[in-house]
C-alpha cells in the first residue's frame, strides 16, 4: 500500500492526463487529505470517471449506450414524446400510473465531473468542453437524429462566457458562434447528477458531481409541481451504475404530461426558483403553480 501522499501525486499526474486540468495538485491533496478516512470511495469515484474507462466498463458490464435501445418515440414502454400547446416538446403518459411507479430507466451518452453544484453557473461549459475534446462528431450525430435545438432558451452569456469561448475557439479551431451553439444546446438539455457519502465511522464527507445528457430526459419539461421526480443515488455502485431512474410521485393518467422539477421546488420561493431555472437552463417558469403564485403576489 502507497502513502497517501504518494497516491496523490500518482492521481494528480494522472487526472492532468485528461480533462480535468482544473483540479489541481493543490485542490487534490486539499480535498483527499479532508477525506482521507473515505479515501478508497473517493479514489473509485474519481478513477471511474475518467473518459476512458468509459468503454470499457459499458463492454463488460454489457450496458449499451440508449439511444441504441431507446427509440424516441415512444420513449420506453409507456410514455411518448408530443409538442405541447407551445409548439413544444414535451413526454406524456401512454398508462395510467402510480405513485412510486418506474417511468424510465436511462443512461447518459455525454456527461462530465464537476467539482460540486456550487459551480454551476458553469457547469455546461465542463460539458461543451467535454464534447468538443472528445465527442464532437458523435454530439452532432446526437443533436441531428434528436432534433435538439439551440434556440430554445438563452442562457446567461457575460464577459467570463466569452472568454471561456474564446478559448475553447482558439483550441478547436470552431467559430466562436458554433461553440456557443453547442453551449446553448447542452445547456437547454443537460441534467444533473450527484451523490454525496458520509464515511460513518470517520464522520468525512465525500461526493461525485456529474453534468450529463440522457437521451430520454432531454424531452421531460420542468414544473415546479412535478408529477414525477429522479431517483438519488444511495451507494457508489448506484452512481457508478449511471442509470438514471425516473419514478412517479402523483397519480399520472393517461395523456398526461409528466414533468419533473430541474431544482429544488420544496424550499425555494418563486422568486429564487425563477434565478435558478433562469441562470441553469435559461428560461423564466410559468407553469401553473409559479402562475398562481404571480398573481397572488400581484392581488
Ligand atoms: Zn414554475
Amino acid at each position: 500500500m502507497k502513502k497517501l501522499s504518494e497516491q496523490i501525486k500518482i492521481e494528480a499526474k494522472k487526472l492532468k492526463k485528461t480533462t480535468h486540468q482544473h483540479e489541481t495538485l493543490k485542490k487534490i491533496r486539499h480535498r483527499l487529505s479532508i477525506e482521507s478516512g473515505f479515501k478508497r470511495g473517493y479514489l473509485e469515484l474519481l478513477k471511474f470517471e475518467r473518459e476512458k474507462e468509459r468503454e470499457d466498463r459499458f463492454a463488460k458490464e454489457g450496458i449499451k449506450p440508449s439511444k441504441k435501445t431507446i427509440p424516441l418515440f415512444p420513449v420506453g414502454n409507456g410514455l411518448e414524446v408530443f409538442l405541447n400547446s407551445d409548439g413544444q416538446r414535451g413526454i406524456r403518459a401512454l398508462n395510467d400510473y402510480n405513485i412510486g411507479d418506474l417511468l424510465i430507466t436511462d443512461y447518459p451518452v455525454f456527461w462530465a465531473t464537476l467539482k460540486s453544484v456550487e459551480e454551476d453557473v458553469r457547469m455546461s461549459w465542463k460539458l461543451t468542453a467535454e464534447i468538443l475534446a472528445h465527442n464532437r462528431k458523435d454530439f452532432e450525430k446526437f443533436v441531428n437524429e434528436y432534433e435538439l435545438r439551440h434556440d430554445l432558451h438563452t442562457p446567461r452569456y457575460d464577459e467570463s462566457d466569452r472568454k471561456i469561448s474564446s478559448f475553447l475557439s482558439k483550441r478547436t479551431g470552431l467559430e466562436n458562434s458554433d461553440i456557443r451553439r453547442i453551449y446553448n444546446i447542452v445547456s437547454t438539455y443537460h441534467c444533473i447528477s450527484q451523490i454525496g457519502l458520509i464515511h460513518e465511522e470517520t464522520k468525512t464527507y465525500a461526493m461525485g458531481v456529474r453534468s450529463s445528457i440522457i437521451p430520454s430526459l432531454c424531452f421531460f419539461n420542468h414544473s415546479c409541481n412535478p408529477n414525477s421526480q429522479r431517483q438519488t443515488y444511495r451507494t457508489i455502485e448506484e452512481y457508478k451504475s449511471m442509470s438514471e431512474k425516473l419514478i412517479a410521485t402523483k397519480e399520472i393518467k393517461k395523456g398526461e404530461e409528466v414533468t419533473w422539477a430541474y431544482s429544488d421546488v420544496l424550499n425555494d420561493s418563486l422568486k429564487n426558483r425563477r434565478k435558478k431555472l433562469k441562470q441553469r437552463f435559461g428560461f423564466q417558469c410559468s407553469c401553473k403553480r409559479c402562475i398562481t403564485e404571480q398573481q397572488n403576489k400581484n392581488r
